[in-house]
């Protein structure tokens, strides 16, 4: 059994408290144990703030692009070794653990090839300069400089290796120093990531910090340069939001929680068209990869009410395909969800959906004797008010068919039930019906896929997220905003106007594209 540590000022250190245990969900077999306490925060934060920040800045980001590319080099040299832990202590299949870690090195490689190109220093210019007196001698330009402070990221357990690398991927390449904080249940992974990453000797004394135990008591300490990244349920953001100190000292709070992503099959996307096979494909791999266990997956399916026979047949006929087993298995397709705990959650949920949609294919009944496996569940909503259908996130292999009128109108009212998107899909080759659902969708969610006959076999589905373009969402979906290219970097820099004489004001910050 592994005993979870956490390396904080230089040093792997046990924790103390009592034990959390981590199984490995496919045969509920003991694989280690984390402690919540014996870390010296307070020290941690001070070692970040005033060894690995300075460490940091003292480079440019070209040079910290550099470290991100060889840090993302060097998890890929022990791919199959972390592969093998996912399937452990996540549940991952051999897809599952690939889409979790090449995430990782993935966006750790995108912003070390956007850092190259990023000017040689710590100043980045937000947008062109402006004239602000009489004339163009006195003139303002906004800059975003490193903030000296640390970055304190917290991950949820279903995607311990993307989760920690493209946190640390914008944190580092801004310049600030890094504690990550993994989700208990799934930690083995990050773990051993974490001692990856310290063995590697790349990183600056103090740049990164790992943490095995609790995180809460670590948001008392933090203060007005400081950031908190949050990746969790609504319940914790919502507490990590209300946190006194962090409201007090107007911490930084980036907050990604969960939402009831919408597909929307549009009325024009005949059975058998490439735009319904594509709607089809990216729903079965959303509602089992990782076990449904994804923040993006699709939970709410809209379907034109005349369509749903159809649909229900075709989605039945797709899920009973998937064999579901021990994620060791090479023909296993998806495996079980990651702990007792979650297993019990999303029977729970699959139960309180029932109540108002019918279950056409698997439900919350036990499917082994042992492992916290759950069977692909597809539901279709019935008539009336199916409030719980629209509000309740159950975070597994279900998704639930609402059937809607075909017209945009309600389409749009249905997804912005969801109080607030990561992700909504629309598949149609109408435009009209495309841009009237962007229209009346595009507020409420963070991110809009669409599917058409000309994008089949173009891209990664809904479910990924890339790192060119932001992640997040508002409402339930916390508010917050990760990735998107350079955008990700802000939590982490901090914008200031400077006002002056147009030549010093260029020449101060190396901006002299600017100067005259
Ligand atoms: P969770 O229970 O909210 O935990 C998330 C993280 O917060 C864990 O590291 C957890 O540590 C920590 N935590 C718990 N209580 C805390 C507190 N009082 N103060 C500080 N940290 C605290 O969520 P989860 O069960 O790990 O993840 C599943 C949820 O995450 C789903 O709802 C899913 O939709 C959402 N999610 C969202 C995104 C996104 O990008 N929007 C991505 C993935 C998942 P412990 O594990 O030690 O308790």
């Amino acid at each position: 059994m592994i005993a979870l540590q956490s390396y904080v000022r230089g040093q792997w250190v046990a924790g103390s408290g009592d034990p959390v245990r981590l199984h490995e969900p496919a045969t509920e077999a003991v694989l280690g144990e984390a402690r919540p306490a014996g870390v010296d925060l307070a020290a941690a934060l001070a070692h970040a703030r005033n060894v690995g920040g300075p460490a940091l800045r003292a480079m440019t980001f070209p040079q910290r692009a550099e470290l991100l590319k060889a840090l993302a080099g060097k998890l890929h040299e022990h791919r199959d070794e972390l592969i093998d832990i996912a399937a452990r202590n996540g549940g991952n299949t051999r897809g599952d653990a690939k889409f979790d870690l090449d995430g990782a090195s993935g966006t750790l490689a995108f912003y070390a090839n956007l850092g190259l190109g990023l000017p040689a220093g710590n100043v980045l210019a937000d947008g062109p300069g402006v004239q602000l007196g009489r004339t163009p001698r006195f003139w303002g330009q906004h800059v975003f400089t490193p903030r000296p402070g640390v970055a304190v990221h917290i991950n949820a357990f279903n995607f311990p290796a993307w989760g920690m690398g493209e946190k640390m991927a914008c944190a580092l390449l801004a310049g600030v120093p890094v504690v990550e904080k993994a989700g208990t249940a799934s930690a083995l992974l990050a773990f051993r990531m974490a001692q990856i990453v310290v063995d590697s000797g790349l990183l600056p004394e103090g740049a990164f910090q790992f943490l095995a135990g609790s995180a809460s008591a670590l948001l008392d300490l933090l203060g007005p340069m400081d950031a908190v990244a949050f990746t969790g349920s609504s319940r914790t953001g919502a507490l990590i939001r209300g946190n006194r100190n962090l409201v007090a000292r107007n911490v930084r709070v980036n907050i990604e929680a969960d939402s009831i992503n919408p597909a929307v099959l549009g009325p024009d996307a005949e059975g058998g068209s490439d735009t319904f096979e594509q709607f089809l494909a990216n729903v079965v791999v959303d509602m089992t990869q990782k076990a449904g266990q994804k923040c993006t997956a699709v939970r709410r399916i809209l379907v034109p009410a005349a369509m749903v026979d159809e649909v229900r047949d075709a989605l039945t006929e797709r899920l009973r395909a998937i064999k579901v087993g021990n994620p060791l298995d090479g023909d296993v397709r998806m495996g079980p969800v990651a702990s007792a705990e979650q297993l019990r959650d999303v029977r729970a949920g699959l139960q309180a959906l029932a109540a108002a949609a019918d279950v056409v294919l698997g439900g919350p009944e036990p499917i082994a004797d042992r492992g916290y496996f759950v069977a692909p569940t597809l539901l279709v909503a019935r008539p009336g008010d199916a409030a719980v259908v629209h509000e309740l996130e159950v975070f597994g292999p279900s998704a639930t068919i609402v059937p809607y009128d075909g017209t945009v109108a309600a389409a749009v009212e249905l997804c912005n039930r969801g109080g607030g998107g990561l992700v909504a899909s629309c598949y149609s080759d109408d435009r009209a019906f495309v841009e009237g659902l962007v229209a009346g969708i595009a507020a409420w969610h963070g991110r809009i896929w669409l599917g058409s006959e000309k994008t089949l076999g173009q891209a990664l589905g809904p479910g990924a997220v890339l790192p060119a373009t932001i992640h997040g969402g508002p409402g339930r979906a916390g508010g917050g905003e990760e990735l998107g290219g350079l955008r990700g970097l802000q939590p982490y820099l901090q914008r200031t106007a400077i006002q002056g004489d147009r030549a010093v004001v260029g020449r101060m910050f190396g901006l002299d594209a600017h100067a005259t």
